[in-house]
């Protein structure tokens, strides 16, 4: 049996074990089976059913586009179809996914804001009707394509959805700089999709594992006040507002609840809005699967550098290139789970991965605290690891087969 144990009381990033997240029997079953290789993430889908049903209370009438990048397994995408939940996509290789799901074209949208031509020609043919841009060079690839299907689309059915900047504040994996464009520009844009007969959307993203619900409240003012009041001026109006991502998952520090997030995006939305607001749409990724998901690995060596070493490096047979990419920087810091019981000493440990290269740690400024009688051979649980893990898996460096995955499906109700 796996004993989930919660970090000693070594440092100031220390969980209480009310802010571990509970794996579920079914995935404890799994795991104590020890019958697959690892390193292995399993995903209960159970878990992934009821977090859709619970953001999808707590966000009212928001309508939720499941963001496929954070883990676009068939089991996954095809639960969500089910539900009736639509998808946002970046690639013609996650529009096939969500199609091959059986989601509509109509329920995608093409939210990444660089885009080839021929990849947005690829989705219009697919039907798709909802295009991200936050640059003029952007929106005209949009009117090209468009323009080029005049008999055949109109393009009051297209929403152009214009991405404004966010700086990410209060966020663990921040997207900002990147995307987005000032609210200046934005409005100019706009203006301009409109002239090209495109319906109007703005979409923003306020920075992944974002513990500051509050982060929306700010964005949704300057949307209300600096955008669409100028568009409203110029005579035109927002159909769809595109609230991204961002929703949390269980890691070390503690994050506020989906119906505390609920709460201050919906007020947000009346204070700003009133009785005027648009369609409301989210891009939920990691708050769907990051919970539901346990990665477990091996340890392949326990080992000091010097006997004066404080601290032991404890290397996994999973690491940065294995699909822990969100470990960079120390970004994201994943509860583990080892088979000693809570009674057992820890000590201070540096953890890396198995490849020959040297950027390949996962924790080293941020000393995990593990037991001392940790041995190679023993398996761990990185808990909350069902997004942004089998996607970030290399294809085969230094010879390690990519993360494989496993998917409980859904329990008979
Ligand atoms: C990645 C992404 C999301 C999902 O973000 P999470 O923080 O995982 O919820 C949503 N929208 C867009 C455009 C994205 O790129």
């Amino acid at each position: 049996m796996v004993h989930r144990r919660c970090p000693g009381p070594l440092t100031a990033f220390v969980p209480t074990a009310s802010t571990l997240p509970a794996t579920t029997a079914r995935l404890e079953a799994f795991l104590a089976a020890e019958s697959v290789d690892t390193p292995f993430l399993v995903v209960d889908l159970d878990v992934v059913q009821e977090r859709y049903l619970r953001l999808a209370a707590a966000l009212g009438n928001a309508e939720l586009f499941y963001a496929v990048k954070a883990n676009p397994a068939p089991e996954i995408l095809e639960l969500l179809v089910r539900h009736g939940c639509q998808f946002d996509v970046a690639s013609p290789g996650e529009i096939d996914m969500a199609l091959a799901a059986g989601a509509d074209a109509a329920q995608l949208s093409y939210g990444n804001t660089m885009k080839k031509l021929r990849d947005i020609a690829y989705a219009m043919d697919r039907g798709v009707r909802y295009f991200a841009f936050d640059a003029l060079e952007e929106l005209d690839k949009i009117i090209e394509v468009l323009a080029a299907r005049r008999d055949t689309v109109d393009p009051g059915e297209v929403i152009a959805f214009c991405r404004i900047l966010c700086d990410g504040a209060g966020s663990d994996w921040p997207l900002s700089r990147k995307f987005g464009c000032d609210v200046d520009q934005a409005v100019e844009l706009l203006v301009r999709a409109a002239e090209a007969g495109l319906g109007l959307g703005v979409c923003f993203h306020v920075g992944s594992q974002q513990r500051n619900p509050h982060a929306w409240h700010d964005a949704l003012q300057v949307v209300a006040q600096q955008l669409c009041a100028p568009l409203a001026a110029a005579g035109h109006r927002l159909e769809a507002l595109n609230i991204g991502g961002g929703f949390p998952g269980s890691y070390l520090s503690g994050v506020p609840t989906p119906e505390e997030y609920g709460s201050v995006i919906l007020a947000a939305v009346r204070e700003f809005f009133g009785d005027h607001a648009p369609r409301l749409i989210a891009e939920p990724g990691r708050y769907l699967v990051a919970d539901a998901g346990v990665i477990q690995t091996e340890v392949v060596l326990v080992a000091r550098k010097s006997v004066h070493d404080q601290h032991r490096w404890v290397y996994l047979d999973i690491g940065l290139f294995g699909g822990l990419a969100e470990c960079l920087g120390e970004a994201i810091k994943y509860p583990i789970a080892t088979p000693y019981d809570a009674t057992s000493p820890v000590g201070p440990a540096v953890l890396a991965g198995p490849t020959c290269d040297s950027v390949d740690v996962l924790y080293e400024e941020y000393k995990y605290p593990l037991p001392l009688a940790l041995v190679a051979g023993d398996r761990i649980e990185l808990l909350s690891t069902g997004a942004y893990t089998t996607t970030y898996s290399a294809v085969a460096f230094n010879g390690f087969a990519p993360l494989a995955s496993y998917y409980l499906p859904v329990s008979e109700d």
